[in-house]
């Protein structure tokens, strides 16, 4: 595992368009020291005018025949657009220089005596730097990753990776702050707000309640029901009620059936409800019927906020191969993954899915405690046989590249839906890959967990706050953790039992 680990920040010197009228940052893919200052400069480069490069023969001699590989992981090269190469602490301030908010920096570190006290710094970090970070596993690429596997020890791979999360906590804390910021603003955007699209076949109605709310401020998902020409899907949950309701007597839609994707508390509360106050009968899989009756008892930190669903009642409908619409039809596809009772609809003629839970963004590391990612991967292959042009997910947002849907930041994600299914295929086969190899190995899973969340990804320190954020407010039940379980389960048990000693006793 881990030969991937750097490929967020890694860069193809030959494909980068700009490749020469950027400074081109010849960097030690095995460091996390190295990474760690290749996360800030990503931070800083706005502009992109640096390009960063792991050491390999093949980067050296594409980018510049003088370069020598001894030299250049010894200390840090950068290649002017110019083809000047500045080394070490020149190198440093030469790219300080092209930031704003650290070109002081820079400007100074040229001059006596900052640049003696900077050049004598730098050696002395580059000196000992392999002391600091010793790392195996996800954190790294190293050269020869088998040899450095049987050697190295778990110290030296915790003490590089919390090496790695420190260098970079003041850029974790923006970034959750940041985070924060966007859901916030994002919430006000779309508070008992509707979406309607042009054709006037899918109308999006925002739910709030009391409660709920603290979902799309804390976590970022928000809560809809979803009417689709005459279908509503999704109906929120009880809590969800008094919202669902101001939003039908404003829109009096034509609802003539109820139907849910899965048995999730805040897609199922209220079917019964809406049968009741529109006629219209419910439809639902046969799995999701039998989870709904009875409903089992929600974890209490779930009941408070989403609030618990009552039970189905009769008489409901099972859901078979399509179900009518107004004007045509939706397939429905068996999509377990999120849920084992979980199914998506699909209009073949529109190019619409409403995917339900089944699609939650591209990457997404805090699961719930059902969810079984490899049967998502099969069910994300499945969909990815579909031609879809618009993509609606059960949480708020949609992603099209259609002209005809209006904008609305942060809920419509102008992307190929196709695209932003096929990098999260990308991303669960890479984290099946790092999981499986790293219990092949016998690693703790503590560490399997580490590996998945390598600092060199990008991903990784943004989402750190907020992830760990639902952990402690979920009491542990959405959470990292749970990503790495999720691959591991098998059918009928939760865990299999090396998993639980492992988790309890840490091995
Ligand atoms: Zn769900």
């Amino acid at each position: 595992m881990g030969e991937q680990a750097v490929e967020d920040i890694a860069e193809n010197p030959i494909e980068k368009p700009g490749a020469n009228t950027a400074h081109r940052v010849l960097y030690d893919g095995q460091c996390e020291i190295c990474q760690g200052c290749v996360s800030w400069l990503k931070a800083l480069d706005r502009e992109n005018k640096t390009i960063c490069l792991p050491i390999s023969v093949e980067v050296l001699s594409a980018v510049d025949s003088r370069l020598q590989m001894d030299e250049c992981l010894r200390q840090l090269h950068v290649v002017t657009p110019t083809s000047e190469i500045h080394v070490g602490w020149d190198a440093v301030a030469c790219l300080a220089r092209l930031f704003p908010s650290t070109w002081l920096i820079g400007a100074l570190g040229q001059r006596f005596p900052f640049r003696s006290a900077g050049r004598f710094f730098y050696g002395f970090v580059a000196k000992n730097r392999y002391s600091l970070s010793k790392c195996r596993g996800g954190a790294c690429r190293v050269a020869k990753p088998e040899a450095v596997r049987r050697k190295a020890k778990l110290g030296a791979f915790w003490s590089c990776y919390t090496l790695g999360f420190f260098i970079r906590v003041p850029l974790v804390l923006w970034a959750g702050i940041k985070a924060a910021g966007q859901r916030a603003n994002i919430f006000a955007r779309t508070y008992h707000k509707r979406l309607d699209l042009p054709n006037g076949k899918l109308t999006i109605l925002f739910l709030n309640g009391m409660l709920p709310n603290t979902v799309p401020l804390l976590f970022g998902e928000l809560f809809t029901a979803i009417i689709y020409d005459g279908i509503a899907i999704d109906p929120g949950s009880p809590k969800m009620r008094w919202s669902l309701a101001r939003h039908l007597r404003q829109v009096k839609p034509k609802i003539t059936k109820v139907v849910a994707t899965h048995a999730h508390e805040e897609h199922v509360g209220n079917l019964n409800w809406l049968a009741e106050v529109t006629g219209a009968p419910v439809y639902v899989s046969e799995m999701t019927a039998r989870f709904l009756t009875p409903f089992k008892r929600l974890p209490w930190v779930r009941a408070t906020i989403i609030g618990q669903p009552p039970d189905l009642k009769q008489p409901y409908h099972l859901l078979g191969e399509t179900i009518d619409t107004e004007s045509g039809y939706l397939q429905v596809i068996e999509t377990p993954g999120h849920c084992d009772d979980h199914i998506a609809l699909y209009d073949p003629k529109e190019k619409v899915l409403l995917a339900g839970d089944a699609f939650m963004g591209s990457y997404f590391a805090t699961p719930n405690p059902d969810v079984d990612s490899r049967k998502w991967l099969v069910s994300l292959e499945r969909l990815m046989e579909l031609d879809i042009e618009i993509l609606v997910e059960g949480h708020g947002h949609i992603h099209t590249l259609r002209t005809d849907i209006p904008d609305f930041p942060g809920v419509v994600i102008r992307e190929d839906p196709k695209v932003a299914i096929s990098q999260k295929l990308a991303y669960m086969r890479w984290l099946r890959e790092q999981i499986e190899a790293g219990f092949q190995e016998g690693l703790p899973v503590r560490v399997i967990e580490a590996s998945c969340f390598p600092w060199g990804r990008r991903t990784s320190w943004e989402s750190c706050a907020t992830d760990e954020c639902i952990r402690l407010l979920s009491l542990g039940h959405f959470s990292r953790t749970e990503l790495v379980r999720s691959f591991v389960r098998t059918d009928g048990e939760q865990l299999p039992t090396v998993y639980e000693v492992r988790i309890s006793g840490g091995e």
